[in-house]
């Protein structure tokens, strides 16, 4: 679905992603982890041509993402993105806001669009707040709404960056289990930042460890969490215990 080729990224004069080589195949869930400031999001941001690189390829089905305006309009179509703050439009019921991409950017039908609206509110449990503004839901409601929001484009692959980093404590299940659904029923591609140990080794097929902006380890996820390879790796994952 997406590889990623000797990707090189700078901030100005800084140098935050390194040598970055990985692939991801149809199915698969990966887990970005890292300390903070490792460079995760930034990652993230460029697979989807959110942000420039300035050397290397990422390959999304076949095509090059660069991050373009064209370019962009059909990749953010196909690859879905949550992220801590879920920046649902105010003014406009649940529903608007899940319809707006399907009907407005796809061109779907309403009816059509609708349909599969529904279902997805269904499958998170908010089928009765299609009709309700953003500001009458917990910031778990609509976290999970964004999520929706973001499968309503069918995208081949999902990218969630630290999506229950703002929620409260009472939240966080909630927005888990329904990620850890879509990993296991439909089966999609995704890449999850986390700092929620237990649901990453839950879900991950494959684990990248993120340091300094290099990729030290990529390993199976149950091996990962019971022999990481690195010291480094391992002094993380006592430090989140
Ligand atoms: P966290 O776990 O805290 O979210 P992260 O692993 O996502 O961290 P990034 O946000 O990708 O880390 O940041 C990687 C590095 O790039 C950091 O050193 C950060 O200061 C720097 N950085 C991030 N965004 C920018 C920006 N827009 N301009 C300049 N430097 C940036
Ligand atoms: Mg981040």
């Amino acid at each position: 679905v997406i590889k990623v080729a000797n990707l090189e990224k700078y901030y100005q004069k800084r140098h935050v992603l390194h040598e970055i080589n990985f692939s991801i195949h149809e199915g698969e869930v990966v887990t970005l982890l890292g300390p903070s400031g490792s460079g995760k999001s930034t990652l993230i941001r460029c697979l989807n041509g959110l942000e420039p690189y300035q050397k290397g390829d990422v390959i999304f089905n076949g095509e090059k993402v660069v991050p373009t305006e064209k370019n962009w309009q059909q990749i953010r179509q196909k690859i879905g993105m949550v992220f801590q703050s879920y920046d649902l439009f105010p003014n406009l019921t649940v529903l608007e806001n899940i319809l707006l991409g399907p009907v407005k950017v796809q061109h779907q039908s309403r009816e059509e669009a609708k349909v599969n609206a529904e279902r997805l509110l269904a499958q998170v449990g908010l089928q009765d707040y299609e009709n309700v503004y953003p500001r009458q839901l917990s910031g778990g409601q609509k976290q999970r709404i964004a999520i929706v929001r973001a499968l309503a484009l069918k995208p081949e692959l999902m990218l969630f960056d630290e999506v229950t980093a703002s929620l409260d404590p009472e939240m966080v299940r909630g927005v888990l289990n329904i990620i850890s659904n879509l990993a296991q029923d439909s089966n999609m591609t995704m890449i999850v930042v986390t700092h929620e140990m237990n649901f990453a080794q839950q879900i991950a097929d494959r684990v990248l460890f993120l340091e300094d902006g290099h990729i030290l380890e990529q390993t199976k996820g149950d091996q990962f969490f019971k022999q990481p390879q690195t010291d480094r790796a391992k002094a993380f994952l006592e430090s989140m215990d």
